[in-house]
């Protein structure tokens, strides 16, 4: 299965320059080869390549490697363009907007990410540097840092090319791993149900319950502190509301990767799948007061839920997803489905049977029911192949 790793580039004030430099010239004749292709209506890379290729190598002096990775580049996010016209991202065919993006050359932003492939980068994990291509020479020994996990992965498992981005002045190399998954567990034994939550992150069938109260606490300060930021409209309030934005990526980040880990552990040490709701029912079926909507959307559900999915699938742990609705009305005993059986948010208690239960632990049990019978309907495993761990 396919991982992507993001490491940090920590280069000296002089490679920096010359790093964004390269960008803006790549950028530069991607911009221009797109132009080209869209005069000459030469969108796939070879021909292209007949249009444009030698320019670009005089022009902007461009390497050869440099010069193919313009062209694909420019072919990509034709390819992309012409993807997302056909799924109907810019409206349909003759809207204004459709017009607009199908009737103009693709441009690239100045710091748009750049492919690197091993002719131009090369990874020296001991030392934690890099090599890497600039247009003002190779740059030798450009550090770099991650997490200890994600960097014995990159070391052991990275394949193909890695992408340079700036974001906020800072530099990353986003490289993508080939990992090995275990077999997928063809029997399991049963199906460790998984609620997914606001006040609860994640509670499981097992009765374990990952409590987000202090992240929802923290998370509604930090929201606080940005409102305030953003009233104020300067430039030092608006970069310290971007790294508090930053900050709460992290943290969120760190809590979803920290609950994976624990929840797919648990299926493996005792045979079992997990069964997740279908995530974007989340949303749709919430219905919540102001304060706390801003809380849902902002929640990464769908992270945590990925995090998961993709943990399992290199640990050959089957997941399967339900069906979400009345999860929270049904009682997991008789199966008797009321609205009447949620006296209190917390709280679950059934109209019939008379069962009592924290709400969102009798919400897992119908889920883990549900995933054994989807499994059992012949369902496969629909963990997505790329996903960010960094
Ligand atoms: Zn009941």
């Amino acid at each position: 299965m396919k991982l992507v790793v993001r490491v940090k580039l920590l280069p000296t004030p002089v490679q920096a320059a010359a790093l964004e430099a390269t960008l803006h010239t790549c950028n530069e004749a991607a911009t221009w080869a797109a132009e080209v292709a869209f005069e000459e209506n030469a969108r796939r890379p070879l021909e292209l390549r007949k249009h444009a290729y030698a320019e670009i190598r005089f022009r902007w002096g461009l390497g050869a490697q440099a010069a193919q990775h313009a062209i694909k580049k420019t072919c990509d996010a034709y390819t992309t363009l012409r993807a997302n016209l056909r799924n109907g991202r810019y409206g349909r065919p003759g809207s204004r907007r459709h017009t607009r993006a199908s009737g103009k050359p693709v441009v690239f932003r100045p710091e748009a990410a750049q492919p690197y492939d091993d002719r131009m980068l090369s990874w020296q994990h001991q030392a934690h540097t890099v090599s890497i291509w600039s247009t003002a020479g190779r740059l030798k020994g450009v550090a770099f840092t991650g997490q200890d996990g994600q960097l014995e992965v990159l070391a052991a498992h990275r394949r193909g090319e890695s992408d340079l981005v700036c974001q906020g002045g800072k530099w990353f190399l986003i490289a993508t791993c080939d990992i090995d998954e275990a077999a997928l567990n063809a029997h399991p034994v049963g199906f460790l149900g998984v609620d997914l939550g606001i006040v609860n992150i994640a509670t499981t069938s097992d009765g374990e319950r990952h409590c987000g109260r202090r992240i929802n606490r923290k998370r509604e300060q930090d929201r606080n502190l940005w409102s305030k930021l953003q009233k104020k409209n300067t430039k030092s309030a608006k970069r310290r509301a971007k790294k508090y934005a930053g900050k709460e990526a992290r943290r969120n980040k760190d809590i979803n990767h920290k609950i994976s880990k624990r929840i797919v552990a648990e299926a493996e040490r005792t045979g079992r799948g997990i069964a997740l709701e279908i995530l974007t029912g989340i949303r749709e079926r919430a219905r919540l007061r102001k304060p706390q909507r801003a809380t849902l959307h902002s929640l990464p559900f769908a992270q945590l839920g990925a995090f998961i999915a993709y943990k399992a699938k290199r640990a050959g742990v089957p997941v399967v997803y339900v069906d979400p609705a009345y999860t929270s009305q049904e009682c997991s005993k008789c199966h008797h489905t009321a609205r009447g059986n949620r006296p209190a948010q917390g709280v679950f208690a059934c109209r019939v049977c008379g069962f009592v239960e924290h709400a969102d632990h009798n919400a897992s049990h119908n889920i883990a029911h549900r995933g054994w019978y989807v499994w059992v309907c012949g369902a496969r495993s629909t963990a997505p192949e790329l996903t960010l761990i960094a």
